[in-house]
């Protein structure tokens, strides 16, 4: 099964999704490494050390639904959601299943996939030694103006593939040491994903799941996900409804809400994210807040709420990382990067509110 999965995902595939993605971060490491796997110079070998499984007897969440067929079962009904799509909050309601294009974009049930390559700039419990297995999906549903991922996201620049392409995906991603499988912007492809998860698990796949999302989640998908997910990644962006509808495409008033509600039920599943073996992490909720200029993002309050909603010890990344890409100059508020003390006045009140487990970047590089 794997040897037929692995052949769905070419040399050439693989070779040209890691080059376009590097090419784009300017990690030229990550590409040669890649290209060393490729050339068998890379040690990858069937053992939980090569593989980034962190321990003999880690078991994903989504195995004992693969074993029992509800996997399978989640995909469909996921899938019949599509035929009149409520897959994500926007719910467009159009007929994908037909072939029907929604907000997002997707076009229509079929599924598209950007590049896939170990990645190396993710949070550190994440990225290990053997990095992140990220898989990006193109086009979004909330479509922030300021995308830092706008090529992909907005000009869903990607290819068409089958779910057993993400599959193999998934099983090579592992095959080459990755620690986890990480879907970047899952959610208007949740039913492929749980397809080719359940295909994937049959062919050997035991690496953790990390559901990377922008926050903005419908509360009826993420029960279908319960026992699937691992690790949730989401961010938390926006605590105003005002800015959230005047800084994404989709028009999201309700961002605030509906992520709020969508956090608690995450934790629920899988708890507070604590380091397995080796400080990589295998279950959990991973929040993150990219802190924004102006304090467009409302940090303050992100923190006092995460602090009063959820356990002291929760993961959040406070990201250091704005920059005013795509249509962010068409926004006064947003654009330009953040300051020095723009960051730290979130560190401070973050550790004010009580927060104990706070991913800090390091902002030297940042202006006064
Ligand atoms: S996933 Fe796409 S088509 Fe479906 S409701 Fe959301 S934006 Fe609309």
């Amino acid at each position: 099964m794997y040897d037929q999965l692995k052949d769905s995902v070419t040399r050439r595939y693989f070779l040209e999704s890691t080059t376009k993605f590097c090419c784009h971060v300017g990690l030229s490491t990550i590409f040669l490494a890649c290209l060393a796997e490729e050339s068998g110079n890379y040690k990858s070998t069937s053992n939980n050390e090569t593989t980034g499984i962190a321990g003999a007897d880690f078991e994903p969440a989504y195995l004992k639904l693969h074993k029992t067929g509800e996997l399978k079962n989640r995909a469909e009904k996921l899938r019949e959601m599509m035929e009149s799509c409520r897959l994500c909050p926007k719910m467009c309601g159009v007929n994908r299943l037909r072939g029907e294009e929604g907000f997002c974009r997707s076009p229509g049930a079929r599924l598209v996939v950007s590049s896939f390559m170990p990645h190396f700039g993710e949070e550190r419990p994440l990225v290990g030694r053997g990095g992140s297995g990220t898989i990006f999906l193109t086009h979004c549903g909330l479509r922030c103006v300021f995308c830092q991922n706008w090529e992909i996201s907005q000009l869903g620049r990607g290819s068409n593939r089958q779910e057993d392409d993400l599959a193999a995906m998934m099983l090579r991603l592992q095959s080459i040491g990755c620690h986890n499988i990480n879907l970047v912007t899952p959610t208007h492809y949740s039913a492929s994903i749980l397809k080719a998860l359940d295909i994937a698990a049959g062919g050997g796949l035991r690496l953790p799941v990390v559901y990377n999302t922008c926050g903005w989640e419908r509360l009826e998908i993420l029960e279908l996900l319960d026992g699937v997910v691992d690790i949730y990644l989401p961010d938390f962006k926006f605590w105003d409804g005002e800015m959230s509808a005047r800084l994404t495409a989709a028009g999201a008033e309700d961002y605030p809400e509906v992520t709020r509600e969508a956090i608690l039920e995450m934790h629920r599943q899988v708890g507070v994210a604590k380091p397995a073996e080796r400080g990589i992490m295998q279950r959990g909720l991973m929040i993150r807040h990219l802190v924004m200029p102006n304090n467009a993002g409302g940090s303050g309050e992100i923190m006092e709420w995460i602090a009063e909603h959820l356990p002291e010890d929760t993961y959040v990344n406070i990201m250091a990382q704005y920059n005013p890409l795509y249509k962010a100059y068409d926004f006064p508020e947003i654009s330009r990067r953040i300051t020095r003390d723009e960051y730290q006045a979130v560190v401070r009140r973050a550790k004010q509110v009580g927060l104990t487990n706070l991913d800090i970047q390091t902002f030297w590089w940042l202006q006064r």
